[in-house]
């Protein structure tokens, strides 16, 4: 059977990074150390993911008129992802995060949303074929909620799955959640949707029974090192995180749920793609940066996956 095609509808930005020495209180100037930028934006980062692990895919996402639009496009059709629905806002600039870390590796960050904000369901309504042909819908939570609703209630409509990373946390209704698939928060994230702490497995399970009772079908809990659990119709697995020597843990996350979505498409049990999502995450936490921590399908091969 061949793999159904993915669409990510989501956040696309530039990191912008300055290493300082120690982080600016209010009023304060340091003169700070190297800059670069990094490509960033959940959305971009996830549609990066199925790119680079299989996944066909088209990236809905909205950015300025500007270098960094012109930038993340040419980008992302390096990457193999289609950048038909990739569009230019008149009015807003790219989406930014300007980051700032500190000697001991903390960082400050301040996101100015720009075009990603702009993103609305009238902007979707022209790829309404794109998604209609798709098998899978995946998204998180940088742009406006009522476009995340439109898209989730559209594809659910066409018996198409829809995977709903709830990240950064925002207020999900019960009529958003009963169109979700797959609902993928990590421990933080399921501590605020479920309202209670979650440190370990067997807390994952109690939130998972909770979250489940909100409405959602299936619940992926990710646990950082300690992988991730399951919820499926009623039934818990757990997956055990690949041990790993942990450098940098920034669009793990992103990795696994780009990677959930490449193995659902090629008819993957959850169980199994929640494996494969593990392995892809697992090399990702072994590199510095985001999108460039993120692997080839082809380093997966020595595990079979
Ligand atoms: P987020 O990046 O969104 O905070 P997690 O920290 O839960 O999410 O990480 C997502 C997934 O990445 C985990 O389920 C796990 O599979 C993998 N992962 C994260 N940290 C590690 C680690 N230290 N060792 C191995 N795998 C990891």
């Amino acid at each position: 059977m061949s793999a159904k095609k993915i669409i990510v509808v989501g956040s696309t930005n530039m990191d912008m990074v300055v290493k300082t020495s120690h982080i600016p209180v209010p009023g304060e100037t340091v003169l700070g150390g190297s800059f670069f930028m990094n490509p960033g934006g959940k959305g971009a980062n996830q549609a990066v993911a199925v790119a680079r692990l299989g996944g066909e895919v088209s990236f809905i996402s909205k950015v300025g008129n500007d270098i960094f639009g012109k930038q993340s496009s040419q980008l992302f059709e390096e990457e193999g992802i289609s950048t038909r629905y990739l569009l230019a806002d008149a009015g807003e600039p790219s989406g930014v995060a300007l980051i700032t870390v500190d000697a001991h590796g903390e960082n400050s960050i301040v996101v100015a949303s720009g075009a990603n904000a702009n993103l609305l369901p009238k902007d979707l309504e022209a790829a309404l074929n794109e998604i209609a042909g798709a098998g899978i819908l995946l998204m998180q939570l940088e742009i406006p909620m009522e476009t995340v609703h439109f898209a989730a209630k559209y594809a659910a409509s066409l018996g198409i799955k829809v995977i709903l990373n709830p990240a950064p946390m925002n207020t999900l209704t019960p009529e958003l959640l009963q169109h979700v698939h797959i609902i993928t928060p990590n421990s933080k994230e399921a501590e605020m949707l479920s309202g209670i702490p979650v440190n370990s497995i067997a807390d994952a399970r109690k939130a998972a029974t909770l979250i489940a009772g909100m409405g959602v079908k299936n619940v992926v809990i990710t646990m950082g090192a300690q992988g991730a659990l399951i919820l499926e119709d009623g039934r818990f697995e757990e997956v055990p995180a690949r041990p790993v020597e942990a450098v940098d843990t920034t669009a793990a996350g992103d990795v696994f749920n780009g990677a959930l979505a490449v193995a659902l498409s090629e008819g993957k049990t959850l169980a199994e793609a929640v494996q494969f999502a593990c392995q892809a995450a697992a090399i990702s936490v072994t590199r510095l940066g985001a999108q460039s921590s993120i692997p080839h399908r082809n380093e997966l091969i020595v595990s079979n996956l």
